[in-house]
């Protein structure tokens, strides 16, 4: 049944995973969970709090404290930090260029994984990260990986942040985090084992929900 389907979506930054989850969610009446919103707040947080985000053990010891909460409408998805939207603010550069080292630390995906399970319930949602069909949610129904050439994801991440500077620093940058993520200890970037890959270099927003939308409903 479709309104108990977990679509999970994961691949590298700038792949087109949100524009890609949100249409699909939206599309199938489903929710939208996305899970980078939930790291890059904790990242904010302990930004804010002057926490060095490269000690692993104060990360570790602080990122129990705030309450992270994500809204899942796939039309108006919202991410909240102790009762604060900070939707804007977890998009800065400051937050982008700290969160792969924040999310390398178990014990922040130990707790991240618990609000994740939470929300997933069900089912009925699609999910995006880099770990959900290999570790968040295995079951999942639909599993996609998706990917694209760096320059192309480069382009799009200045199309869509203008505030995060020149395409060649904005490669620079999704390199060093999908280096950081895929070798990482716990819950790499990686493709679990019965994804689908799609390379979206070459397809538009469109094609590539489409083809989300059609496993989805197979699936169900
Ligand atoms: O998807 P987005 O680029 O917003 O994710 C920001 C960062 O959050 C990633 O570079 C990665 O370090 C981390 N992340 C993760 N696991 C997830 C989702 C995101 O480690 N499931």
């Amino acid at each position: 049944m479709l309104s108990n389907v977990v679509v999970a979506v994961d691949g590298t930054s700038g792949s087109g995973k949100s524009s890609t989850c949100r249409g699909v969610a939206a599309r199938l009446g489903l929710r939208y969970l996305d899970t980078g919103a939930q790291f890059r707040a904790m990242t904010w947080y302990l930004l804010q709090r002057g926490v060095d985000v490269h000690d692993a053990a104060a990360v570790a010891e602080r990122c129990g404290e705030p309450t992270i909460v994500s809204g899942t409408d796939p039309l108006a998805p919202t991410i909240a930090v102790d009762g604060e939207d900070v939707s804007g603010p977890i998009r800065s550069a400051e937050v982008t260029a700290a969160v792969s080292p924040v999310s390398t630390v178990p014990e922040v995906r130990a707790r991240l994984l618990r609000l994740q399970h939470e929300l997933i319930g069900e089912g009925g949602i699609v999910v995006e990260g880099r770990d959900i069909a290999s570790v968040v949610w295995p079951q999942a129904q639909v599993k996609v990986y998706l990917s694209a050439d760096a320059a192309a994801r480069a382009q799009r991440r200045i199309a869509e942040h203008a505030h995060l500077g020149d395409v060649r620093t904005a490669e620079a940058g999704l390199l060093e985090r999908d280096q950081i993520d895929s070798g990482r200890a716990t819950a790499p970037l990686t493709m679990a084992d019965g994804a689908v890959h799609l390379d979206t270099t070459a397809l538009s927003l469109d094609e590539v929900v489409d083809r989300v939308v059609a496993m989805a409903e197979e699936a169900a």
